[in-house]
């Protein structure tokens, strides 16, 4: 098992740099092998992975792992074993007419060493997916998993460390509260590349870091997902699918709706059409072992003040509980609307990330596009309607991460989308040939010919030049 302490993280580092510098042409077979062992790890040990999410939530389904951890690294591993061929030949580009007969191309080579730093809330998805991108690049990799999670990011340190040297991909791991010193230490680390996972707010500290060895980073962020749902909309048919998007890992997750925008007087309906839709998905909340628990007990803390301060300040809550049997100490939350919340809480200015669901209404569809330029770039966005003029609308004055329309979260599964932020939300995507692009260098490569009459150009000036160039100047 790969544990090192901290103080041999840098010789990790150093091991993997240099061999990174020795093995530079990193062929198609090596990375497919690499690939295949990853595909043999997760193939192997399913059930055990989706065992160790569930004990380090408490309560969270193993098919709810198999779907959105393990059956998303399993389209990404075979989209990428098929595509990898193509994907690492070089590129031929078109040569302009004043550079010909040379020819130019670009070679897709390794980057080197990539760090990878992840969350808790799809503790294996989020780890082992920026590694498969970063191997199939023909990378090294350093993981570094979230210590929120200790049992799944130990399996995942021992199954890496059987399946891989220690100089092609190795995990390192925090011990509780030590964590935030490995976290630190780890993103000060010279990589290629620094993928994170996480908050906006960690996001700065990371960016900050790895500025100061000039490494490129990757920053898969959070923030606050609007849904619009247009006067168009089917309320019914919306509901269930916003139920579906939000309750999820119960609002753990960085795409979630963080807050709906709905025409003014729809409130009432929508509290209806939510609650029926919970009801179907979830008839027990406590105790359902398909409803997730929050993470931490200071999670679940954190939940409850913000709601508690909201309600303080005017907002009306509807819970929407379906009952059931609460299992001591589960920490699971019922889903809660929040109306009429006061515009300065925390609810509407921080991301949720968890089962609390906002109501904003707005007068005029205008109105509600401003709402969301007013705020920081989000992650995702959701309209739900039939009203063309108005989703282009939409679509055209708003910019985030990605969306999907009359559905939630379903633009991250489609494997031709990039995925990633923008502005606050983060930068840089992945998944598909995006996340190859971007842990790969694009070199581009310019061949000279030996007819090529590039001294018509050179020193001293005279007629001769201003000849060529009139020439020339014909066809830019
Ligand atoms: P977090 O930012 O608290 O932690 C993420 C990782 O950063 C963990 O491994 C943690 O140990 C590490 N870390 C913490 N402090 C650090 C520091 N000072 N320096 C370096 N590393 C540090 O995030 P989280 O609570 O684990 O995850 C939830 C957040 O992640 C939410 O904001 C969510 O929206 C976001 N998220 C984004 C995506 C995405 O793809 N955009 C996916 C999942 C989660």
């Amino acid at each position: 098992m790969t544990t090192p302490s901290h103080s041999s993280t840098r010789a990790l580092f150093d091991t993997q740099h240099k061999a990174s510098r020795v093995h530079t042409v990193v062929p198609l077979a090596l990375r497919r092998d690499r690939l295949l062992r990853m595909k043999a790890l997760i193939d192997d040990h399913s059930t055990a992975l989706a065992q160790a999410v569930q004990k380090d939530f408490g309560v969270r389904s193993l098919q709810l792992t198999e779907i959105a951890d393990l059956f998303v690294l399993r389209t990404l591993l075979s989209h990428t074993l098929k595509s990898l061929p193509k994907w690492m030949k070089p590129q031929k580009v078109s040569t302009p007419l004043y550079l010909q007969p040379a020819s130019a191309y670009l070679q897709r080579q390794p980057l080197g060493v990539v760090g990878v730093v992840s969350p808790w809330n799809y503790p294996v998805q989020l780890a082992l997916g920026p590694v498969i991108t970063a191997l199939a690049a023909g990378n090294r990799v350093m993981l570094k998993p979230s210590e929120l999670t200790p049992h799944t990011s130990a399996l995942m340190a021992g199954l890496i460390g059987q399946a891989y040297a220690p100089d092609e991909v190795c995990v390192v791991q925090g011990r509780g509260e030590n964590d935030i010193e490995l976290a630190t230490e780890f993103t000060s680390l010279p990589f290629d590349h620094l993928f994170f996972t996480g908050s906006t707010a960690v996001g700065r500290i990371v960016a900050k870091a790895a500025a100061a060895n000039l490494t490129p980073t990757t920053l898969e962020l959070g923030g606050k997902s609007p849904c619009i749902i247009d006067a168009s909309c089917n309320m019914e048919e919306a509901a269930i699918k916003i139920a579906h998007g939000k309750l999820l890992n119960a609002g753990q997750t960085c795409i979630a709706p963080d807050y709906i925008l709905l025409p003014k007087g729809k409130e009432a309906a929508f509290g209806h059409a939510i609650t029926q839709a919970v009801a179907r998905l979830f008839p027990t909340i406590a105790g359902n072992p398909d409803y997730a628990a929050i993470i931490s007990q200071r999670h679940h803390a954190r939940l409850q003040a913000m709601l508690a301060a909201a309600e303080d300040g005017g907002a009306r809550l509807q819970t929407v509980n379906t009952g059931g049997v609460a299992v001591e100490g589960s920490r699971q939350m019922p889903p809660v609307l929040v109306f009429d919340a006061p515009p300065d809480c925390k609810l509407l200015h921080e991301e949720i990330f968890g089962p609390i669901l906002p109501v904003v209404p707005y007068d005029t569809l205008n109105q509600a596009i401003d709402y969301i330029n007013a705020r920081p770039r989000p992650l995702a966005l959701y309209w739900f309607g039939t009203n063309i003029a108005s989703r282009d609308a939409v679509l055209a004055r708003t910019v985030s991460g990605g969306v999907t329309v009359n559905d939630t979260l379903m633009h991250i599964a489609h494997k031709n989308l990039p995925f990633g932020g923008v502005g606050e939300s983060g930068w840089g995507s992945y998944h598909g040939e995006a996340g190859f692009l971007r842990l790969s260098q694009q070199k581009p490569v310019l061949v000279q010919s030996k007819w090529a009459r590039g001294d018509l150009f050179y020193p001293p000036y005279g007629k001769r030049f201003e000849q060529v160039m009139g020439l020339l100047r014909q066809f830019v």
